[in-house]
């Protein structure tokens, strides 16, 4: 099949609908607002699913299962293929509507949209990944082999900070498993995933196989309990996740749910200065610190080494450009709703009633003193102490703090004792320091000078203690695992009149 030139594009409604059926369905019940954050006002609303909009999705991926199933996995691989190429021919409109809706920059809208084409890069192999294992003559005439099979209807629930690539970090894997999908994207940019749905029906999808739902809590509670849906994987906030986690045990289901972080870049006395600095702004502050792999928490071994990094940050944040996601040049954008800013805003005055020193407010900076837009400069706490809430919680915002540790013992002590394990990192020049740290420390992803380490689509992701809750990390082979199960199959082809009964446990003759 080749790619149509000129795609018919979903209109932009006044009311963002559903995809259900191969289709663009309106929605009945309650909406949410949906803003434009550079612009600090709603542009369109979202429609929140009603009971009978999940039921229907539900049913129109359990009757497309029963054909997608049974396509063979290079059937499958090679919708996939085709998904491939439309994303990177539409890549920047993708970019452009998660730059809209979330506030993040262009270039990093760009970003996502690419790390999630990678995924479907890594599905497209699944002739091969999905192969199982084999063993001749596990007993006389008897042979031994595995298939892996898909779970059915799969549900997906994704947060407002990555709207493109988190649901890529999914859908791909679950699809080209045999499995059909319903997405459940944030209400807060929900837009990217219509765009998903519409360049897979391009590709070839059958109708059904994929399905968007818009909605809130209810439409997550309502996916979980449905009895036709065989698992679920969200991506959110621990204390979602947590509850998830639970509800699903009650019900049997296979649930994975990645939680949140406060992620620690230990910066050791041998570090390069520069690089760690540059490093540590880019990681704190990109996409306004809404990343689950943002570095909140800089830790420095040594007081001559946080002087120094304190000295460095302040100067080079006193450039940083922040502005409007679509400005050219802008480094940083806005928060994504008012009341997210006004949350992280919060947090600010808990550190100075805490005792932190707050070496620079973004609360004065020129963006941050305009009208319009949810725009919040960069904020730096020095002398931030582990019983802090601005050190234990999880803020989502462009406010890093620096906490001042004497060597690289209590460095690893520091991090290991926090709730959050999704990601860190040490900056050193010592292959024998980062050798040390790669094996001490209890973090579900590791950088060694790299700030954001992210694995690739081809490694799997997770973090550890409440970054995660469920066995199996996302994408990677681990997503291939989670959205199947093992069948494991004893085969024997006897001659006529070979086989007697046996009372006792088989053991190999
Ligand atoms: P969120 O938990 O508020 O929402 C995530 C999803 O869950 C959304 O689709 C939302 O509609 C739904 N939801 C919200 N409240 C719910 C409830 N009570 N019951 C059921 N469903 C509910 O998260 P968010 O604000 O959209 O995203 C930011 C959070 O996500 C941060 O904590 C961040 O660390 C985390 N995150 C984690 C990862 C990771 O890989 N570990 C990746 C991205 C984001």
């Amino acid at each position: 099949m080749t790619v149509p030139a000129n795609p018919r594009p979903v209109a932009a409604p006044a009311t963002i609908p559903h995809w259900i059926d191969g289709q663009p369905v309106a929605g009945t019940g309650r909406t949410a607002p949906v803003y434009n954050p550079s612009l600090g006002r709603v542009i369109r609303e979202v429609a929140l699913a009603t009971q009978a909009e999940l039921d229907r999705a539900v049913a129109s991926a359990e009757r497309a299962f029963a054909v997608w199933s049974r396509q063979t996995a290079l059937r499958r691989a090679r919708v996939l293929f085709r998904f491939k190429e439309l994303l990177d021919r539409d890549a920047q409109r993708i970019a452009r509507t998660v730059s809209e809706e979330h506030g993040k920059t262009l270039d990093d809208a760009l970003g996502e949209v690419t790390r999630g084409i990678e995924v479907v890069e890594f599905a497209c192999g699944a002739p091969h990944l999905l192969k199982g294992e084999f063993s001749d003559s596990v007993g006389r005439g008897v042979d031994s082999f595995s298939l892996r099979q898909p779970l059915g209807v799969v549900a997906g629930v994704t947060p407002f900070n990555f709207p493109a690539m988190v649901p890529l970090w999914m859908l791909p894997i679950a699809l080209v498993c045999g499995n059909t999908f319903i997405l459940k994207p944030s209400e807060r940019d929900p837009s990217a995933s219509l765009l998903l749905a519409e360049l897979l029906a391009q590709a070839g999808l059958p109708d059904g196989v994929f399905n968007v739902l818009q909605g809130d809590k209810d439409a997550v509670d309502g996916l979980l309990d449905h009895p036709k849906v065989a698992a679920l994987s969200f991506v959110g906030s621990t204390s979602v996740a947590r509850h998830l986690q639970r509800r699903g045990a009650g019900t049997g289901k296979r649930v994975q749910a990645l939680g949140g972080a406060k992620n620690h870049m230990v910066v050791m006395p041998d570090a390069d200065m520069a690089a760690a600095t540059e490093a540590l702004i880019g990681a704190a502050y990109g996409s306004a610190g809404e990343r689950c792999m943002a570095i909140s928490v800089a830790v420095a071994v040594g007081d001559a080494t946080a002087d120094e990094l304190v000295g460095r940050l302040t100067r080079r944040l006193a450039q940083l450009r922040v502005g409007a996601s679509d400005q050219a040049g802008v480094e940083m954008g806005p928060l994504v709703t008012p009341a997210h800013l006004a949350r992280v805003r919060d947090y600010i005055d808990i550190g100075l009633r805490e005792g932190a020193t707050l070496v620079l407010d973004g609360r004065n900076h020129g963006a941050a003193l305009r009208a319009d837009g949810f725009f919040l400069g960069p904020t730096l706490f020095d002398q931030v102490r582990p019983g802090m809430r601005i050190y234990r919680e999880e803020i989502f915002g462009p406010v890093l703090g620096v906490v001042r540790v004497p060597d690289y013992r209590s460095a690893v002590e520091l991090v290991n004792a926090h709730e959050y394990a999704n990601g860190t990192a040490v900056f050193t020049q010592s292959g024998a320091v980062a050798r040390a740290f790669v094996n001490d420390i209890e973090v579900g992803m590791v950088g060694v000078n790299v700030p954001i380490p992210v694995p690739m689509a081809f490694h799997s992701f997770g973090g550890w203690r409440n970054s995660m809750f469920g066995d199996h990390h996302a994408y990677g082979t681990e997503g291939f695992r989670f959205y199947t199960r093992l069948k494991t199959v004893t085969q024997r082809w006897p001659e006529p009149d070979s086989v007697r009964a046996e009372f006792v446990m088989p053991t190999m003759k």
